[in-house]
């Protein structure tokens, strides 16, 4: 299969107009979001969204979330709106927040994994939202990666993975957050938060009080243990290089780097300059909302560089800083030494 690349940004009326009739049709299209980039089909559609999961060679038992414009959207979808979800959506839709809530008939095992629940976001990405209205239907879609690599944060990255696999990648350039939505499941009492995001925990409990988080947000899972997102038991944005996060200061950080041959340093902007081994950088160290934005990129580029062994400076672990850690744990199969 030929895969297309269509630029939306600068060839606007096309890219809505053949993304939406591939759509229509039961196909899968590469679309851009705000978060990362995600591989969308028709969520009404279970053969259309069965070739998600053989595009990306995803296991079939972790599910999709599904995409929409508009909160008239959200009721199809779900069993009833929770009271918390209102006032979530309300503050922070269209954003970076996927919550879950019971399902309706019209969800297949497909989208949901064989869970009686649904995860749904509305994007604040307005390629994403338009290309949504101009097929007029809900999109499952996960990260546009393919299983196992780091999520895209452009379109180059999709079409690395993707190349032959789908027919259409519509390029919306960079995505500003860079890692993907918080999950949080309303489907509990109090809430849950599943995954990190770019809504912080302090935001949310702020709006609604009391929020659970999940043991697999900082920790790993016992072998044979239930997930209660179960795409965190899988391994995830993994390099190929060996990575090991170290849990001190800049000064311990670089008599270590210094101390060993054939290292590469994960570091933070600014420090590459006073480090001898190679070095790729993931931000400031007190942003972390620039850490987000470059993460996944950095993981692709330690790939590219032929990184074998990688030493990771430790992120803060408040704010947008959560979900960043959250990533890099994952990446290094949780390896951290502290100092
Ligand atoms: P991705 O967009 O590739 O990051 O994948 C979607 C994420 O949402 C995965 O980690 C899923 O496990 C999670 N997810 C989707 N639907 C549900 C659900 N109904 N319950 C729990 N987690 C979910
Ligand atoms: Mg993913």
């Amino acid at each position: 299969m030929e895969t297309v690349v269509i630029n939306i940004t600068t060839e606007y009326e096309r890219a809505l107009k053949e993304s939406a009739e591939l759509l229509k049709s039961g196909e899968v299209v590469g679309i851009p979001t705000e978060t990362v980039y995600g591989l969308a089909a028709n969520a009404f559609d279970e053969e259309a969204v069965k070739k998600i999961f053989i595009a990306k060679g995803r296991p079939s038992d972790n599910p999709l979330i599904v995409h929409i414009a508009k909160l008239e959207d959200l009721a199809p979808l779900v069993r009833e709106i929770p009271e918390k979800v209102k006032i979530m959506a309300e503050k922070f839709w269209p954003g970076p927040l996927t919550m879950i809530m019971k399902k309706s008939d019209r969800i297949s095992n497909a989208v949901s994994g064989n869970l009686d629940t649904v995860a749904v976001r509305m994007p604040k990405s307005d390629y994403a939202r338009a290309i949504i209205e101009s097929c007029g239907l809900p999109l499952a879609a996960p990260s546009a990666n393919l299983s196992g690599s780091p999520s895209p944060t452009n379109a180059k990255y999709v079409f690395d993975d993707m190349n032959g696999r789908i027919p259409l990648i519509i390029d919306g350039g960079n995505c500003e957050i860079g890692v993907e939505s918080t999950v949080i499941s309303f489907a509990e009492s109090p809430p849950r938060l599943l995954r990190p995001g770019g809504v912080t925990l302090e935001e949310m409990t702020e709006l609604i009080g009391e929020i659970v988080v999940d043991d697999a947000v900082l920790n790993k899972l016992e072998e044979g243990a239930v997930a209660s997102s179960p795409g965190m038991k899988y391994k995830h944005y993994a390099p190929r290089a060996d990575i090991t996060i170290i849990k001190s200061d800049f000064k311990a950080f670089k008599k270590l780097c210094d101390s060993e041959k054939d290292v590469t340093a994960l570091c933070f902007d600014g420090e590459d300059g006073l480090l001898s081994c190679p070095c790729v950088t993931y931000g400031e160290e007190s942003d972390g909302y620039s850490q987000s934005a470059r993460l996944f990129d950095a993981l692709r580029e330690l790939d590219e560089s032929g990184a074998h062994k990688v030493y990771a400076r430790c992120p803060d672990t408040k704010g947008m800083g959560l979900a960043v850690y959250n990533r890099l744990i994952r990446a290094s199969g949780f390896k951290i030494k502290i100092l």
